[in-house]
């Protein structure tokens, strides 16, 4: 029954609520039976809040069973990154700046969430303030990928991938400033998804570069992803970048859109640096559009191509060197004990609680705004910003949406790229433009390597496009069988 259960999408676990086949407290017992078999080799989770993760479930049994179910997420575990706050749990980033640090309040999403009577259920590893691409930058240890546990599951949002993909959790939250949630779904086989800039409330996310951070989703299914999204999007009083969009039902609008698309497919993103495997998958399932009736276009992205990267390093390393002055040993967060007056307490309280990317990218960060190199760095990142995000606006004239690999690479071991930052840098080369352009994207699996290892294709939509782009990548998932596939652990 158990086995069964956890792999199961929300959909149908919801309809097992319904009829009463389970409880909501019998499906909790199910994943933490799941996390507690399988987590000490995972090592998706920072901390589990089992019992208090009990109590509402026990809540949500109780207004099932007067009819008062408040709709498909109520009852269902959530597992949060540990950059998002839940009120009363701890908040650490994985960080030991942030190391015994715990929320005094709950994020909107959380607020949400709750309301929809989801439970939040653990606080998920993640590199370092969500800077990095593998979850080796986490002070309190890797993440390892569920598929093959000696390779990375993926980062920044790499406990959130993990436990999902491991049948932990049947739905996560994380972040993605340049793929965080994207890439490490693509590596643990899973659907990741990242909304448009200003959908998703940022209030309560721990910031690390707040003109690309958004909340995203990990679910097993794209009718999963889709419910989750609609839970949490939506105009928030709380964040002046909020966008008061229209929010439909996206999961509604999955049976509503049929195609057939205009596809583009940018072919700078097939060239040098793109594993054959993943390329071939790729391929394939544009060639499961193209026989499906949809027109694929090639189309030319040269700036993103060229510039993204060096454009991302520079404004998302600014951004960060400012959110991260915060930390200051003063207000909270670690305090140095050995410091003697107020300077050494922020000298050494910050050289002490950071680690070593957090570091590089605080100075890195610094100096692009120090006078002298701001107009040369920053300011001029953010004009080829505006040209990169332009250069997306007009291909869409004409797409309804890009096809694309969302990495490189499949997962690579652990250890593989933790001492050369350029190599794993490149990891994002697929999904950082999306955030520079503010757009949502999702990875959808599309097929394993000849190693086991799996693959991911990334839908990229216009502006507020989710519900269009929800459905292209749920025709791909509808007529192959990667979903339905699970790690043996
Ligand atoms: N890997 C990228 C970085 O290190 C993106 C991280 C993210 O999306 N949070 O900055």
């Amino acid at each position: 029954m158990t086995d069964d259960l956890i792999f199961r999408p929300v959909a149908e676990l919801a309809a097992l609520l319904d009829a009463k086949k389970i409880s909501s407290v019998e499906l909790l017992q199910a994943f933490a039976a799941r996390t507690e078999a399988v987590d000490g080799r995972v090592k998706a989770f920072n901390s589990l809040d089992e019992a208090g993760a009990l109590v509402l479930a026990a809540a949500a049994d109780a207004r099932r069973s007067t009819g008062q179910a408040r709709g498909p997420l109520d009852g269902i575990p959530v597992g949060f990154k540990d950059v998002i706050a839940v009120d009363g749990q701890p908040l650490t980033c994985s960080s030991r700046m942030l190391a015994n640090f715990v929320s005094p309040y709950d994020a909107t999403v959380t607020t949400k969430l709750k309301a929809a009577g989801a439970i939040p259920f653990g606080r998920l590893n993640m590199d370092e303030f969500a800077m990095g691409s593998s979850t080796e930058n986490s002070a309190f240890g890797p993440t390892a990928n569920p598929w093959d546990l000696s390779r990375v599951p993926g980062g920044s949002s790499g406990g959130s991938a993990a436990a999902v993909a491991a049948g932990e959790v049947p739905l996560a939250l994380g972040s993605d400033t340049g793929g965080s949630v994207r890439q490490p779904a693509a590596l643990c086989g899973i659907v990741g998804l990242k909304p448009t800039y200003g959908l998703v409330s940022r209030y309560g996310l721990a910031a690390f570069a707040s003109s690309l951070d958004q909340i995203g989703t990990f679910a097993r299914n794209v009718g999963d992803a889709a419910l989750l999204l609609g839970a949490i999007a939506g105009h928030d009083a709380h964040d002046s970048t909020s966008f008061p969009a229209d929010i439909p039902d996206y999961r509604a609008e999955l049976d509503r859109r049929k195609g057939p698309w205009r596809l583009g497919v940018p072919q700078e993103y097939f060239g040098a640096g793109l594993d054959p495997e993943v390329g071939a998958a790729v391929r394939q399932a544009i060639g499961f559009y193209r026989e499906a009736g949809c027109e694929i276009k090639e189309v030319a992205l040269p700036l993103a191509a060229e510039h993204a990267i060096a454009v991302y390093y520079l404004i998302a390393t600014a951004e960060a060197s400012s959110n991260l002055a915060r930390y200051d040993g003063i207000r909270y967060g670690h305090r140095s004990a050995a410091a003697t007056d107020a300077i050494d307490i922020y000298a050494k309280s910050r050289a002490e609680g950071f680690g070593e990317e957090v570091k590089r990218r605080i100075v890195l960060g610094t100096h692009v705004l120090s006078s002298g190199y701001h107009d040369a760095y920053y300011l001029r990142a953010q004009q080829v910003r505006t040209l990169i995000r332009g250069e997306y606006l007009r291909v869409f004239q004409d797409c309804d949406a890009l096809l694309s690999p969302t990495t490189p690479t499949a997962a690579f071991k652990l250890g593989e790229k933790a001492a050369d930052p350029l190599a794993m840098y490149l990891s994002d080369i697929y999904t950082i433009g999306v955030n520079l352009a503010g757009l949502p994207g999702i990875s959808v699996p599309c097929g394993f390597t000849g190693g086991g290892l799996p693959i991911g294709l990334q839908v990229i939509g216009p502006p507020f496009g989710e519900a269009e782009m929800l459905a292209i990548a749920r025709a791909y998932e509808q007529a192959h069988e990667w979903s339905s596939k699970h790690p043996k652990l």
